[in-house]
């Protein structure tokens, strides 16, 4: 009948019974069991098999409480009676436990499937082992499953290393989140902005367990970004840089310039009359007129340059790092030049043309705003002077324009007038003291101004272009003049040309110097080409095939002043060199410099080694000639023998067997 014999403590707490209440009754006839045949089941078990252990089974407290419980019965005998002792285990705590966490997950679904983020986890390996809907849609993943790919498929190429590198501080480094703004790639391979943060997992004993990655697309808000940044620093009708931008580039250049002594120009521009263009035919023709200057404007310089409009019809231009002020008055002219070229706007032709101030940075000023002003002030000059003309702050520099200007015209004009000429520089051979040559250098007899060295305009015919025809003159003359001092001296006899850097980059230079030797008939063994090493610097491929040539055509190869560049012997050692000329720079302080001293025997020696004669430039006294004689430099030019002479007053110091100056 199941009558209960005895219950213990723990019992009677947690079914909130007295011991009497229980003691003797029917387990039949008390209310504690939830279902009756859960008791069927149990005691049937129990008379089969003799025990059962942990049957999960409710019981109800005398409250009406349902406590959950595993219960164990097994036979045992007491007093000799058969009885049955049941354990029962409440385990109410632990289910409403695994119910509250059944409860927690399905909220953190939700959360996470409904979240307003995409969401993706991520396995240490990186590959993506769950992603929720919104990092679908914002992937473009709708067809395709997000789980299973690799996290770097979603990101742009170029991007992956750096996200390897973020993937392997969280996995290996002591990172635990990592936000980053980058670029994400939908499945169609349209590239989103996202901010994407990435937090590590860390199992209960610390280590890494997984990744998971929140994706939230910003790319609405950085395109309205960057518009915003270009409003900030671009004027909009042009889109030249503004003010602002512009004072910022300002800044940089003089911060350059004062750093590394380089040089940066700023142009100050202010249309002529565009006033009466606005006033008369409008303001969206204006506004047409702006575009189309900013456009010409835009042409007239270089990328690492700034154009910008302050506002109005005023524009401002920074020439970053520029080699001399002369620069800044070849862009100025182009400018202008560029400017006044006729333009047609809705049928009406117009002209334009501008004046221009120009503040030499760091010279004229160190901070933008007095730049600026005094670039202004140069521009009202300008406007003064009858508009259509550049003019520097500086009065010098306005004068040096001016005299540059002239050069450059008169120089237009030398060549067709014959105004040029070649003086010669005998070259000694210092052994025997008897002239084995000379050097042609060019002079300019101007009508003004007299005999002028080449200091006094190679620069401008350089700068200007006009170098490549004189240049062309200079080699006819010469080799006409080295077939005729060859047959007057009845000898080889060798004449040296100077080549400029202009000239060397000239394609047509090679097949020149051919020209001329072939209808000159002279030995090309006795023509010496001058270059200097700066020349066998920038571009050496090309420049080492324009030397290649020149050897090929069986002409001499000599480097000038040397020792003034970067280069050294052993760089020279590339190319096929005949002569190597010391710079007067090093021969002017023998034998007082033990510098200059040092430096000259070692050229010397050097040279020998590499199978190179030396030239020593600019000997002037006897006692440079002496080091040079115990140094063993074979050849000399300088005052000492002779100054350059003009052909007429060479001759006679050539016939057969002169030495040049007696022996002391
Ligand atoms: P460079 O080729 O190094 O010519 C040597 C210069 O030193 C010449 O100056 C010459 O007159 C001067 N000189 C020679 N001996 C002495 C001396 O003992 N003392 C002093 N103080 N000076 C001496 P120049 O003729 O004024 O030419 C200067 C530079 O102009 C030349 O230097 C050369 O680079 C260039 N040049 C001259 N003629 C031509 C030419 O026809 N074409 C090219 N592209 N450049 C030329
Ligand atoms: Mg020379
Ligand atoms: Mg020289």
């Amino acid at each position: 009948d199941l009558s209960i014999y005895d219950i213990n403590e723990s019992f009677l707490l947690a079914s909130d019974y007295s011991r009497a209440e229980l003691l003797g009754k029917s387990v039949y006839d008390l209310n504690v069991f939830d279902h009756a045949n859960e008791l069927e089941e149990a005691t049937s078990q129990l008379a089969a098999q003799g025990s059962f252990s942990s049957r999960e089974m409710q019981f109800i407290a005398k409250s009406g409480r349902r406590i959950q419980s595993l219960v164990s019965a097994t036979f045992i005998e007491i007093n000799e009676e058969p009885c049955i002792l049941c354990i029962v285990k409440n385990v109410n705590d632990l289910r409403q436990a695994e119910e509250n966490l059944k409860l927690s997950e399905q909220r953190f679904r939700g959360a996470f499937e409904n979240s307003p983020v995409g969401i993706v986890l991520i396995d240490l390996d990186g590959n993506i082992f769950q992603a929720n809907n919104f990092a679908t849609e914002v992937l473009g993943y709708e067809k395709d499953p997000l789980e299973g790919i690799h996290i770097s498929r979603l990101i742009p190429p170029e991007d992956r290393g750096q996200l390897k590198e973020t993937l392997d501080r969280l996995i290996n480094g002591g990172d635990d989140t990592v936000r980053t703004e980058r670029r994400m790639l939908r499945e169609d391979s349209l590239e989103i902005w996202t901010n994407f943060h990435i937090v590590m997992q860390r199992d209960s004993a610390g280590e890494p367990a997984y990744l998971i990655g929140q994706i939230a697309d910003i790319s609405e808000m950085k395109n309205s970004q960057r518009k915003m940044e270009r409003m900030a620093f671009y004027d909009t009708l042009t889109n030249l840089a503004n003010r602002r931008l512009f004072y910022d580039r300002l800044g940089q250049a003089i911060d350059h310039a004062q750093r590394s002594n380089h040089l940066s120009a700023l142009l100050y521009l202010d249309l002529d009359q565009f006033k009466r263009v606005n006033d008369t035919l409008g303001h969206e023709i204006g506004d047409i007129l702006l575009q189309e200057i900013s456009t010409r404007l835009t042409g007239c310089v270089r990328k690492e340059d700034t154009v910008a409009r302050p506002g109005g019809d005023e524009f401002t231009i920074l020439l970053f790092d520029i080699k001399s002020p002369s620069d800044a008055s070849l862009v100025a002219d182009k400018i202008l030049k560029t400017l006044r070229q006729p333009l047609t706007i809705s049928g009406h032709q117009l002209v334009i043309t501008t004046s221009i101030g120009i503040t030499i940075i760091p010279q004229d000023g160190t901070d933008p705003n007095s730049l600026t002003k005094n670039a202004d002030l140069a521009m009202y000059r300008a406007k003064e002077a009858g508009r259509n003309i550049y003019q520097f702050y500086s009065e010098e520099m306005n004068t040096n324009a001016i005299k540059r200007l002239k050069t450059e015209y008169e120089l237009r004009r030398a060549m067709e007038r014959s105004e040029f000429e070649l003086y010669y520089q005998p070259k000694v051979r210092l052994s025997d003291q008897q002239i084995v040559g000379v050097e042609c250098l060019i002079r300019w007899n101007h009508p003004e101004r007299g005999v002028l060295a080449p200091v006094e305009f190679i620069e401008v015919a350089e700068e200007t272009g006009a170098i490549v025809d004189m240049g062309n003159w200079i080699i006819a003359e010469a080799c006409q003049t080295g077939s005729l001092l060859c047959e007057q001296a009845q000898r080889n006899f060798q004449i040296a040309i100077n080549i400029s850097p202009r000239q060397f980059k000239d394609p047509n230079l090679v097949s020149t110097i051919q020209r001329s030797l072939r209808e000159t008939g002279l030995n090309p063994a006795t023509l010496e080409i001058e270059i200097t090493e700066t020349m066998l610097m920038g571009d050496v491929d090309a420049a080492n095939q324009t030397v290649h040539r020149l050897h090929d055509l069986g002409v001499r190869l000599a480097i000038d002043d040397f020792g003034t560049g970067y280069s050294s012997l052993s760089y020279l050692k590339k190319f096929p060199i005949d002569t190597v000329k010391v710079d007067r720079s090093f021969i002017m302080d023998i034998p007082s410099s033990s510098d200059d001293k040092a430096i000259t025997s070692a050229v010397i020696a050097m040279a020998h080694k590499l199978n190179m004669e030396v030239v020593a430039e600019g000997v002037e006294t006897k006692a440079q000639l002496e080091f040079l004689l115990t140094h063993r430099c074979e050849y000399a030019q300088g005052y000492l023998f002779s100054k350059p002479l003009p052909l007429s007053n060479l001759r006679h110091m050539i016939q057969p067997n002169v030495r040049i100056m007696r022996s002391p």
